[in-house]
């Protein structure tokens, strides 16, 4: 998100802070731990709901030189707030919408991640016509994914293309865990396996396998470069392990209204929770038109916020706009209209919401609102 769609803080009702030393202290985290090799850093999804031009700015003054999106019209953005040629920008999808975005790549030094014979083809094709005629790009296999990249049998067939037809030449090989985040996964040796099996045809590239949990895997899978996303925004790499991460995000949201209910009364649509005492209701402007997911309402073991230091149970369903809280067990004087409720935070991580509204914290991450102001910290104070 651009700093100018950005929500002013005194129109917003939630407030999004972004810190961005943590995210800076985190790629430290990561670059030290796979020294000698190299750590990017994956930005796509508007880096994952914390925005893309803050990230990426921070990122590439702490060294970071390496940078992978998603989708074309992600790297033409991220080349506008990176424009000197030595951050080298990769799309992981590919060149999807063929020679138009080709192009556009190219004009724009970007690289593409290249899966099938049709891509290579046209992203070389560009080369007799380009000023800059080197138009570096990876290559991508598929090890168990089978999502995007070469099958590796076709591992020859790509050699013999870039060893016949005169053309630009990739710069790495890649590919991509399908379950690092369970380390004693038979996938993840089988894996490692195949990635060495294919980088044999390709013994002058340089090799990429490692996304953020994959770099707590124990063969240290490293290569030459790793690719964390998720680490970097405070996620935990090692589930069910302490999270070696430090938090990125805080979310708060004002207390719209407070209202007192009798044992006996519901609240919210259809009446999911209903009130088993003399009840404090908080009700708070967030709800899943933010990203706020509907299913964190519970109505068994639902998420909750803080008021006041005290966790809060959200108290039935979830609705578009708004959310309400039983504020019942928190100090009175803590519950009044204009008060704060964190959502996110210290106390309740992006892995814990995660789990209460049965999903994984990347699509709390990327789900995180527009409507939301982004204020963004860093050690020297709001950088905004
Ligand atoms: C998203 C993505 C990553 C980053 O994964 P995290 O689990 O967020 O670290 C790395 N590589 C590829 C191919 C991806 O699609």
């Amino acid at each position: 998100m651009s700093s100018d769609s950005n929500v002013p803080a005194h129109l917003a009702q939630a407030i999004l802070t972004i810190d961005l030393a943590a995210i800076v202290s985190n790629w430290r985290l990561l670059r030290d731990r796979v020294a000698p090799a190299q750590c990017a850093a994956v930005v796509k999804a508007n880096a994952y709901g914390a925005g893309i031009a803050p990230v990426a700015r921070a990122l590439a003054d702490a060294g970071c030189k390496t940078f992978f999106v998603a989708h074309v019209h992600e790297a033409l953005a991220l080349r506008r707030v990176l424009p000197r040629e030595e951050y080298v920008i990769y799309t992981l999808n590919g060149i999807a919408g063929g020679r138009e975005a080709a192009i556009a790549l190219r004009d724009s030094l970007l690289r593409p991640v290249i899966g099938t014979f049709e891509e290579l083809a046209l992203w070389r094709s560009l080369s007799g016509t380009s000023a800059n005629p080197a138009l570096p790009m990876a290559l991508q296999f598929s090890t168990g994914m089978n999502r995007l990249g070469f099958a590796p049998r076709e591992a020859g067939d790509v050699t013999q293309v870039l060893a016949t037809v005169a053309g630009p030449q990739p710069d790495f090989v890649m590919s991509h865990f399908v379950s690092s985040e369970i380390p004693d996964d038979p996938m993840n040796p089988a894996q490692i396996a195949a990635f060495a099996e294919i980088r044999s045809h390709f013994p002058a590239l340089a090799g990429s396998l490692a996304n953020s949990s994959g770099i707590f895997l124990p063969p240290e899978p490293y290569c030459d470069l790793v690719r964390p996303g998720y680490a970097l925004y405070g996620g935990n790499p090692t589930p069910g392990l302490p999270n070696p991460m430090q938090p990125v995000v805080q979310l708060q949201a004002p207390v719209l209204q407070v209202r007192h209910v009798q044992p006996g009364e519901t609240a919210g649509y259809n009446g999911v929770w209903t009130a088993k005492r003399p009840s404090r209701l908080a009700v708070i402007g967030v709800g899943y038109a933010d990203g706020f997911l509907r299913s964190a309402g519970g109505p068994s073991d639902p998420g909750f916020a803080m008021i006041g230091g005290t966790a809060c149970p959200i108290a039935g369903r979830v609705s578009m706009d708004l959310l309400i809280l039983d504020a019942t067990d928190a100090p009175e004087k803590a519950v009044h209209a204009g008060a704060r409720a964190e959502l996110l935070g210290a106390a309740i991580t992006i892995d814990d919401l995660a789990e209460r509204a049965g999903t994984i914290g990347y699509e709390i991450l990327t789900g995180l609102g527009a409507r939301y102001h982004r204020r963004y910290v860093s050690a020297s104070g709001t950088t905004e």
